[in-house]
């Protein structure tokens, strides 16, 4: 049997690997070995496992960018929530649906597919909200909700990953929107914006230019090439980017579909802020939550210049011979798509093409140093002058127009 062959096989290895193995350690892999296959109708789903290292709970919940926006939301618009039926989808721990009961929430149904379930029951009893909050280990496609609740008025979740789709919980967070939100009930976050921009990233770059006073480039060059296969996920410093960044995509969750979000894609032209090295393209998200009467939305953001969070920033690494370097107000071009791979329900595919800056259509006026951007804003600053002398019009915009280079027209 593959039981005994396994065994067999393993101490094989053992063998040539004795130095290495320490008794307590293949103690562990034996003993983990037989949980799986003791376990009862288990979560096969390799992603639902991953959620059973607590370490991974850990460090989402010290993620006080995190942790806190989705506490500011909850607790400052108690009104909102106040007598009302909620849902946490993916409740992990389950600290959104304990925020949601302090709020004064009368039920919450925290949903939860991996046996952190457990661990959330008992967190519920230890704050007394056993009444409360009800936890649901399974998946929340498998969900009924008791026979006298028809619908939902709040849906809560933690869904976003990596450059926000990553991981597609999403899916499941549209799925409970369609199958149990109330017409007019709230969903926690409501909004979701993935963002991009230009940036430089000298830990990759210069920094193996000159090492410990040596130079090691064709090490850096072949660590380049070797993550360029994928993304990094890294946190950049506000500086590294070359312009503050542009909207790749804006998602209003209450409407959003499913296959809405299965290609997203843009082409971009951004003018750089700085002199610079155009060496990769930066992807953050932000989401908003829904606010009561004046409260300002709350909004959990991911970028450079934000407080860091564990999804840090996702860097798409240009490889060594498309590196440029730029001035300010050079033109940079790039295309960025986001897409569901039909293989692995999971999986997106990023995928970046740069463009020569040259071949986009530039906006106009166009504040870019190319020459043809330079001519033709010329010309249209001594048109609208004209244009002005003939209706004499005192428009303060068009003032701001005719203001900048050469002819300066003359105002009262
Ligand atoms: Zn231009």
């Amino acid at each position: 049997e593959t039981h005994v062959s396994l065994l067999h096989v393993f101490f094989c290895l053992q063998k040539y690997f004795f130095i290495f193995l320490t008794r307590k350690f293949i103690l562990f892999l034996i003993s983990k070995w037989k949980m799986k296959e003791h376990a009862e109708k288990p979560v096969t789903d390799e992603y639902f496992e991953s959620y059973e290292n607590l370490e991974v709970h850990e460090l989402m919940l010290l993620d006080s960018a995190r942790t806190g926006a989705y506490r500011d939301a909850i607790l400052q618009n108690c009104e909102l929530i106040k007598d009302k039926i909620v849902m946490d989808i993916g409740c992990g721990t389950g600290i959104l649906s304990l925020f949601c009961a302090q709020a004064g929430a009368k039920k919450v149904f925290a949903i939860e597919a991996s046996n952190v379930a457990k661990v959330a029951e008992e967190i519920a009893t230890e704050n007394n909200f056993e009444d409360v909050i009800e936890v649901f280990h399974g998946r929340v496609e498998d969900f009924r909700l008791p026979a006298d609740i028809e619908a939902v008025d709040i849906i809560v979740s933690e869904w976003m990953g990596f450059y926000l789709v990553h991981e597609s919980m999403l899916e499941s967070y549209l799925f409970a929107r369609d199958n149990f939100l109330s017409k007019d009930g709230l969903m926690f976050p409501d909004t979701a914006s993935i963002y991009t921009a230009p940036c430089q990233l000298p830990q990759m770059f210069e920094l193996w230019e000159e090492f410990n006073g040596l130079r090691m480039s064709s090490f850096g060059q072949r660590l380049r090439a070797q993550k360029s296969s994928r993304p990094e996920i890294m946190q950049l410093d506000q500086s590294q980017l070359l312009h503050p960044g542009e909207l790749l995509a804006w998602i209003d969750l209450k409407t959003v579909t499913h296959e809405d979000v299965d290609s997203i894609g843009e082409t971009f032209l951004m003018l750089s802020q700085d002199f610079g090295n155009f060496q990769g393209v930066c992807i953050w998200f932000e989401c908003t939550f829904p606010s009561h009467g004046d409260n300002l939305p709350i909004t959990l953001s991911t970028g450079p210049k934000d407080e860091a969070t564990h999804w840090k920033q996702t860097v798409i690494v240009l490889p060594d011979t498309s590196i440029l370097t730029v001035e300010p107000n050079e033109a940079m071009a790039y295309e960025l798509s986001i897409k569901r791979n039909p293989s692995t329900a999971r999986g997106y595919t990023l995928q970046l093409d740069q463009i020569d800056a040259d071949e986009v259509d530039h906006p106009i006026p166009c504040d870019c140093i190319l020459t043809k951007c330079i001519v033709l804003k010329s010309h249209l600053a001594k048109f609208e002058g004209r244009c002005d002398d003939e209706e004499e019009s005192e428009e303060e915009d068009e003032n701001e127009v005719c203001d900048n280079e050469e002819e300066e027209q003359p105002r009262e």
